[in-house]
């Protein structure tokens, strides 16, 4: 697919990002290995995420309205959103930034900057998925996102116009629009103000992308290393380079950096520093219930997502600023299942949740990933915040312009 000189080339995590970015190079004729710390691909945050493919609905997390709600989050007001501030110099950088972010141009911009990569990176998956014939229960059920105050719908169709422009598809429907689009809805007809559709989102299991695209790399002559952590980066010599913990060095033409949350420490060892903050959030997978809907949900005043993948119902939200860990803890995810239960009632079955999980997304001030060389031979891939399976395949393409142009 390309006639670049083919390259040695080194991936640093094998998530959606990581996994995503090895096949796109491996499809441009590059010998890729992806080296992973976990037992197999997808295990990061990448696992039980709420598979919604969102290409239309790219909103930047800073905006006015996230700013005037600013002192309501930062007194736990709020059940989906907790505050962990610190005192250390990159916490405060990256508050600022964020804070800078949220004006109304920023947010414009930003939003319609993620609007582009949704857009390219919806035909990269697909390409992704039609050349390699991966099996990760991708579907298109559309997706409806529900207002329950007139407010918060007067702004989501504020920036409209200017998204359609951009190639968002959105029908904008009364509480009936909603009923008739989705009549699981029924139930709660008199909460809603209104509501968003999209015909054309997707779903897409995250997990099983990952395992798919390893095989799908051997096939190619690519390689996943998994059980492998690596200790730092090392770009001094001619050739960059991973140390791993066990002190033994793999070099490479180009290293790109895929690793999620744990990029911002591997950078630093290059002395790079990379705006990215953890916001934690929660998935449950259950059986559907008695109203569980085909169409995926967004339930904007109850932050909770609701998509059905492969039979079951993937349900995620909360978001936890500054929470360093992905261990479950039991108050924050029972906060989950109250706010499904408040949104949808009968949308699962939650008395007999399957599994519960929970992730770190990599947040950048921006909401944008990053995609640029960091060191010599160094390129990041990282950063995709609330949005990483839905940005996957388009920030890998446009990495691996990166990688044939040379850095
Ligand atoms: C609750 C929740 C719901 C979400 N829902 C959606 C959604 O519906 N749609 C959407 O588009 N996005 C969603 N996201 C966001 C998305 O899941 C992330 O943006 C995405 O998974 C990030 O992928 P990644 O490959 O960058 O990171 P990861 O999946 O975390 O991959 C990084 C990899 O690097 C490896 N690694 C780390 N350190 C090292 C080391 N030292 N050496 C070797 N390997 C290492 C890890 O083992 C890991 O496999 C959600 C996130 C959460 C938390």
């Amino acid at each position: 697919m390309t006639t670049a000189r083919p390259q040695d080339l080194v991936v640093i995590g094998a998530g959606v990002v990581g996994m995503a970015t090895a096949l796109t190079l491996s499809d441009r004729g590059h010998r890729v290995t992806v080296v992973d710390s976990a037992a197999e691909p997808g295990r990061g945050t990448s696992f039980a995420n709420g598979g919604q493919l969102s290409y239309s609905y790219t909103d930047a997390l800073a905006s006015p309205a996230t700013l005037a709600q600013f002192p309501r989050l930062l007194l736990a007001r709020d059940p989906a959103f907790r505050f962990h501030p610190r005192l250390d110099p990159d916490f405060l950088r990256w508050m600022l930034a964020f804070l800078r972010n949220g004006n109304g141009s920023s947010f414009h911009r930003n939003t319609l900057a993620g609007l582009a990569l949704a857009v390219q990176s919806r035909s990269a998956l697909h390409g992704l998925a039609r050349r390699h014939r991966i099996d990760f229960a991708h579907a298109t059920p559309g997706k409806i996102i529900l207002y329950r105050s007139a407010k918060s719908f007067a702004a989501a169709r504020a920036i409209a116009a200017d998204k359609a422009v951009a190639g968002a598809e959105q029908t904008f429907v009364d509480a009936d629009g909603a009923v008739t689009i989705e009549p699981m809805l029924a139930s709660i007809r008199r909460e809603i103000v209104g509501a968003i559709h999209t015909a054309s989102e997707e779903v897409g299991d995250p997990y099983r992308f990952c395992i798919g695209a390893q095989a799908a790399l051997a096939a190619g002559g690519g390689e996943v290393r998994c059980g492998v952590a690596i200790d730092r980066i090392d770009a001094d010599g001619k050739r960059p380079t991973i140390v791993l913990d066990n002190s033994s060095r793999l070099g490479a033409d180009r290293i790109i950096l895929c690793a999620g949350m744990a990029s911002v420490g591997l950078a630093r060892t290059l002395g790079a520093r990379l705006p990215i903050m953890p916001m934690k959030g929660y998935s449950i997978t259950a059986a559907p219930g008695s109203a569980a809907p085909r169409v995926s949900v967004t339930d904007a005043a109850n932050r909770v997502v609701f998509a059905r993948l492969a039979g079951r119902m993937r349900i995620a939200g909360l978001a936890d600023l500054g929470r360093r860990t992905a261990d479950i803890e039991p108050g924050r995810l029972a906060a989950l299942v109250a706010s499904a239960r408040a949104a949808l009632p009968e949308a699962a079955e939650y008395g007999a949740v399957e599994s519960s999980w929970a992730g770190l997304r990599p947040m950048t001030p921006d909401s944008l990933p990053i995609t640029r060389p960091i060191a010599p031979g160094v390129i990041a891939n990282t950063g995709h915040g609330a949005l990483g399976w839905t940005y996957a395949a388009g920030s890998a393409e446009r990495v691996a312009a990166i990688v044939e142009e040379g850095c």
